[in-house]
């Protein structure tokens, strides 16, 4: 497995691969790997003559109160994962390399990245959109792989390389879960037990929805208030203090957003008529969580 370091060593790596090899897929990730990042890793192997793999904390997609500092970054481990999947090469840039002394030009995103995310996390997009070209130009594959975990990234990054006429064609991967339903994120490993349990209410407004969607529920103000209900149990915070059993039921701590809305748009409907999705961001204890779920009209 190559380690490539610098966008010009990606890019001759990429031309000096065997004619044979014509299509050559892109994973990219900030590291902290998990089955999530290494199910994209696996599609991209059964698609694609070579795999390429990228970790870099990119620091233009956080803002100045995240968690830039603290992001996990478990290099050796990484590599060894993607060593055992058989990836061709790793480009792990330092940051100067990305954005040398002078760096000053960015992508404006594309619509989609203006709600939700767009709103509670200013400038991120723009940060994603900019590494995500960087990325594509200096690792000129044929497919990239990007999870539908990240639902909102997914379709800025579709948007992007239709907008832009990107030669390259992304392909989505689902989202991959631990048994009890908790989408894998590089940022679980910040919750403690009491947190990792909350933190499953998500998952369970989610799939509450999807059922009330099954159950013939239309109405998208029902479908939200049974989000927000389900992430903040009504009057448990009354009963916090007096049962100390109850206190992992309490809810998530902050709700940045709980909406159904337009699957391709992101904008908001009042009937579920169309191809739709849940998407929720929530804090628990200091850990932002994000997960969604597509609906059908005729679910
Ligand atoms: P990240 O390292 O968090 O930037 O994620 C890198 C890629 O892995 C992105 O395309 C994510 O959408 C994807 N990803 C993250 N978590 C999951 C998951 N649980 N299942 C599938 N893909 C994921």
């Amino acid at each position: 497995m190559e380690i490539l370091r610098t966008p010009g060593e990606a890019r001759q790596y990429v031309s000096s691969l065997a004619p044979g090899r014509r299509s050559v897929g892109l994973v990219p990730t900030m590291g902290a790997l998990h089955a999530g990042h290494l199910s994209l890793v696996q599609m991209s192997r059964d698609r694609c003559d070579a795999t390429i793999a990228t970790i870099f904390v990119n620091p233009t997609q956080f803002g100045p109160n995240e968690d830039l500092e603290k992001y996990p970054r478990t290099l050796e481990r990484d590599l060894e994962l993607l060593g055992a999947e058989g990836v061709a090469a790793v480009f792990t840039p330092e940051s100067n390399a990305m954005y040398p002394e002078g760096f000053s030009t960015f992508v404006q995103p594309p619509s989609v990245a203006e709600p939700l995310e767009g709103v509670c996390r200013p400038g991120h997009f723009r940060g994603v959109a900019t590494v995500v070209l960087k990325l594509f130009h200096a690792v000129p594959a044929t497919h990239a792989f990007f999870g539908r975990k990240d639902y909102q990234q997914l379709k800025v990054i579709e948007a992007m390389t239709r907008d832009l006429g990107l030669a390259i064609e992304i392909i989505p991967g689902d989202t991959i879960r631990e048994v009890d339903g908790l989408a894998l994120s590089s940022r679980n490993r910040y919750l403690d037990q009491a947190e990792r349990e909350r933190a499953l209410l998500i998952r369970a407004a989610l799939a509450k929805t999807e059922a009330a969607v099954l159950g013939g529920e239309r109405e998208i103000d029902n479908l939200e208030s049974m989000m927000r209900e389900t992430l903040n149990p009504a009057g448990a915070a009354d009963t916090r203090d007096v049962d100390a059993h109850r206190v992992d039921t309490r809810g998530v701590d902050k709700i940045d957003y709980a909406v159904v809305v337009d699957a391709e748009t992101l904008e908001p409907i009042r009937q579920l008529d169309r191809r739709a999705v849940a998407l929720i961001a929530a804090h628990v204890g200091q850990t932002r969580l994000i997960d969604n779920q597509v609906l059908t009209d005729s679910a």
